[in-house]
């Protein structure tokens, strides 16, 4: 393992770096609490608008998940098509998911136009089925996603799978070739670069400990002061801590958390992962994983449901074997975790809840999202005409919780017997 046993592998190249720790101004036009991607998304477009931006970090920018996720550019939505169909019909359905398009493209443009250095790497994704009669689940999905939304998915049977992946695990999968995969600790970095480029004024170490509307304007509290603002918005997603009461009550963190192999013979990372691509597969506990950047390891993350950490890592290394059983005695230099956010309903959220603007709740999947609903969320301050099919969903309270999720044990025992007993299909 490596020196420190919990450092993101990420953080060998881009550790966050602490911003301003100077005093904070009296007065901003909007304070962005929580310095992640949702936070610089919201920050970049607003900074150059011209409005003096404050950022405040209860960390380093960047230490929460954003600095330690798997980076893959799913843009996933916990629901399949035919689901969200049958529970919001299909108009709603497909504003849905084209609206994951539609964000997936233009991050990768930014990225483009921006020039952000974060080992961009658009391989595509093979999700593998877990069952035979998954795989067919799959086909009609892709077929209806292929009808509607226009993406191009390819299905591979079994007999194909080794042009994708060295495992005999899948019953064949799906491969998307619009989803790819970034560091996104460099991501997050270079993001963070182009706020700053644009003027928006981040603070570190500063926790917002309440919000308080006065007539037209908002009242900060921190540590280390109050800043009076003309708008604030909420970005803190899977960290969002007592000080912003409203949001905490409606959201579910849960851990997950990644490992990482020592360097892997190039032969070997040919027979396993010959497309360099991202992997995910259909149980609701299932893996994801990836090749790093550089070609050499494989990165693999899930859900945490052991609380010793030993164990936990135990069960990554498991998972990992049973994908692929030649890594039996594969050494792993790092395992870390992070915390990711899961609304009622389990979709993302922009909501403006008296007078501040929250987005949040990205399910696990906001390298695509959290950046996007940031932008929404400084489109609504702009007053921009950028509509969102997110925009004023319900954001339920979740009964009997205000914060501590004591559920969750249960919730993922019942995840564990469907996945044992369906192989389930998201
Ligand atoms: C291990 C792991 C793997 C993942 N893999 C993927 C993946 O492959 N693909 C994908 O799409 N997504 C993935 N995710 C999810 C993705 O990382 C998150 O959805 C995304 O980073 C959320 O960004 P954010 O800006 O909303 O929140 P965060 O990056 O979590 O930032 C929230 C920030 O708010 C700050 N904060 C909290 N409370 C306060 C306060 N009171 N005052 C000031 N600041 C505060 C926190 O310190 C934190 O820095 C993964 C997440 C983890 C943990």
């Amino acid at each position: 393992m490596s020196a420190r046993p919990d450092m993101p592998y990420w953080w060998e190249e881009a550790e966050p770096a602490a911003a301003s720790t100077g005093a904070l101004p009296a007065r901003a036009d909007v304070v962005v609490v929580g310095g992640g991607y949702a936070g610089m998304g919201a920050a970049i477009p607003l900074a150059r608008a011209g409005r003096e931006v404050v950022v405040l970090e209860r960390d380093r920018p960047g230490d929460g998940a954003s600095s330690r996720n798997g980076g893959i550019t799913s843009g996933n939505i916990r629901h399949s098509f035919s689901s969200l169909i049958s529970k919001y019909g299909l108009e709603k359905a497909k504003a849905i998911y084209a609206e994951g398009v539609a964000a997936r493209e233009e991050l990768y443009a930014f990225i483009e136009a921006e020039k952000l250095d974060c080992d961009f790497q658009p391989t595509g994704r093979f999700t593998g089925a877990m069952r035979p009669e998954i795989l067919d689940t799959m086909k009609r999905e892709m077929a209806l996603l292929h009808e509607h939304i226009g993406v191009e998915p390819v299905i591979v049977e079994r007999l194909d799978m080794q042009d994708e992946i060295g495992s005999d695990l899948y019953h064949g999968g799906v491969r998307r070739a619009d989803i790819g995969g970034v560091h996104p600790a460099k991501l997050h970095r270079a993001l963070r670069g182009v706020a700053e480029a644009a003027g928006a004024a981040i603070h570190s170490g500063v926790g917002v400990t309440n919000i308080r509307r006065t007539g037209t304007t908002f009242e900060v509290t921190t540590p280390k002061g109050k800043i009076q603002a003309a708008h604030v918005i909420v970005a803190t997603n899977g960290y969002t801590d007592k000080g912003l009461p409203w949001l905490r009550r409606r959201l579910v963190p849960v851990i997950s958390e990644m490992i990482a192999t020592e360097p892997l013979s190039p032969n070997l990372m040919q027979k396993l992962m010959p497309k360099r691509q991202m992997h995910g597969e259909t149980r609701q506990l299932g893996y994801y994983y990836r090749p790093s950047p550089d070609g050499t390891r494989i990165l693999l993350g899930g859900r945490r449901y052991a609380s010793d950490t030993a164990e936990a890592r135990e069960r990554l290394r498991q998972g990992l074997i049973e994908i692929f059983p030649e890594l039996d005695k594969v050494q792993l230099t790092h395992h870390w975790g992070g915390f990711v956010a899961f609304p009622m309903d389990q979709l993302p959220k922009l909501t403006v809840q008296d007078g501040i603007v929250y987005a949040a709740g990205f399910c696990g999947s906001g390298v695509v999202w959290a950046r996007w609903m940031g932008m929404k969320a400084a489109a609504l301050v702009l007053e921009r005409d950028e509509p969102s099919a997110f925009y004023s969903d319900a954001f339920r309270r979740i009964p009997f919780y205000n914060g501590k999720p004591w559920f969750l044990p249960v919730m993922m025992n019942w995840y564990k017997l469907k996945d044992r007993l369906t192989g389930t299909m998201k």
